[in-house]
């Protein structure tokens, strides 16, 4: 399949046909290729176009593919969300693609105990799905590092921006290792957000669908 000759490891290409999927979206045409090679990203595209598995699958393939075990309360790859339900179907989808892979998916958000997410925390994890409010008031409790993420994900800025996260956003920012990939998407692009982005995003490779 098209998913093979983008040269994902077996485990994903065997959880990919175990989901049923034959072919990829558009977006995951433009996007998997550039983020196999490590490049950042801009990604203007709406939920149901396949932007999770787009953003996903090359980054498992890289996790998997550059074991460094995992760091206490640290994570090394970051999804922030805007909401907790869009945050709890991205981690789904993500335990979905990683199936076959020893790699562990953790999802943090507001509404339930933070007492209890944090001790999920505590022997850390590969990827890590947040909404920001939660993921800063978990950091602050010590609960949580950010010092060992390798790839950071911004998903659904325009909303992060309606939501009223920029503060929280730029915080979380300034904690992240300068050496990293960063990937940005949002359903739109106008001058406020292309604005945000570029505090995240070096030199990226931009797809639209
Ligand atoms: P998303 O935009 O990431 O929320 O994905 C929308 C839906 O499309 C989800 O239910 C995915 O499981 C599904 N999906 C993603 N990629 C593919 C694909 N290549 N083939 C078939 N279904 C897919």
């Amino acid at each position: 399949s098209y998913f093979e000759q983008l040269g994902l490891a077996e485990p994903i290409l065997r959880a990919l046909n175990d989901k049923g999927y034959s072919d990829p979206t558009p977006i995951q045409t433009q996007a998997i290729p550039a983020l196999m090679e490590g490049r950042d990203l801009l990604g203007i595209a709406q939920t149901g176009t396949g932007k999770t598995a787009a953003f996903s699958l090359p980054s498992l393939h890289h996790l998997a593919k550059n074991p460094t075990g995992r760091f206490p309360s640290g994570c090394r790859m970051l999804v922030l969300s805007p909401t907790r339900e869009l945050a709890a179907q991205i981690a789904d989808n993500m335990r979905g693609y990683a199936k076959f892979l020893d790699l562990s998916v953790q999802c943090i958000f507001g509404g339930l105990p933070a007492s209890k997410q944090a001790r999920k925390l505590v022997p850390g994890c590969d990827v890590l799905v947040a909404t920001p409010g939660r993921l800063l008031d978990l950091i602050e409790q010590r609960a949580l590092t950010l010092r060992h993420v390798e790839i950071f994900v911004l998903d659904e800025a325009d909303q992060m921006m309606d939501l009223g996260f920029i503060k929280p956003l730029a915080r979380i920012a300034a904690m992240l290792p300068e050496d990293r990939q960063s990937l940005f998407f949002s359903a739109t692009m106008p001058k406020a957000i292309a604005d945000l982005g570029k505090r995240f995003i070096k030199n990226p490779v931009r797809v639209e669908v």
